[in-house]
């Protein structure tokens, strides 16, 4: 996986390992290969902890007040993972790399979900990072949207929300989707 100016593809993997936790190393691997992530070293039961434990800290830059506080917390992801960009052209074509060569899969996808979040957010905008509106939801999503100011996670979040407000205002009857 390479990362186009946006890094949408980084940000959106981030989110889908973050809100399903993979069990093993085997689908930690399988779920980075089908996002487009080329997994051509070993990834091992230590590569998941590492990884798990990321996610951890990644929610965190999710869940941060502001946008201040976003920046830290991402900043410290890089420092942490990323080291100084080169070029490469070990897959025939001329890319950036932001890591020493011969990582471990961990540090690999690391560097990769770090910078690729700092790309999202400095190309689209640091607010487009977020949890779903539907309380009990919570499930984590970048907001790739035209107008960036998505809310829900799924559409169907976004229709469970609005059949609830329409109930609210219609006095809290529970009979039924709304009429219009
Ligand atoms: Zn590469
Ligand atoms: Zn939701």
């Amino acid at each position: 996986m390479h990362l186009n100016p946006y890094g949408d593809a980084a940000v959106r993997l981030a989110a889908d390992l973050a809100n399903r936790r993979p069990g093993t190393a085997g689908e930690l691997a399988d779920r980075c290969r089908a996002a487009g992530l080329v997994v051509d070293g070993p990834v091992r039961p230590s590569d998941l902890a590492r990884v798990l434990a990321l996610l951890d800290t990644w929610e965190s830059v999710v869940d941060a007040a502001d946008e201040h506080e976003r920046a830290g917390r991402l900043n410290r992801m890089l420092a942490a993972d990323a080291a100084h960009p080169r070029l490469t052209d070990h897959t025939g074509g001329w890319h950036l790399h932001y890591r020493d060569d011969h990582q471990s899969f961990a540090a690999v996808l690391s560097t990769l979900i770090a910078v690729g979040t700092a790309f999202h957010l400095v190309g689209r905008g640091m607010h487009r990072l977020g949890r779903c509106a539907v309380e009990e939801c919570g499930t984590v999503f970048a907001d790739t949207s035209r107008t960036g100011r998505r809310r829900y996670c799924s559409q169907r979040c976004a229709n469970r929300d609005a059949v609830r407000r329409h109930r609210r205002r219609a006095g809290g009857s529970a009979d039924g989707p709304p009429r219009a």
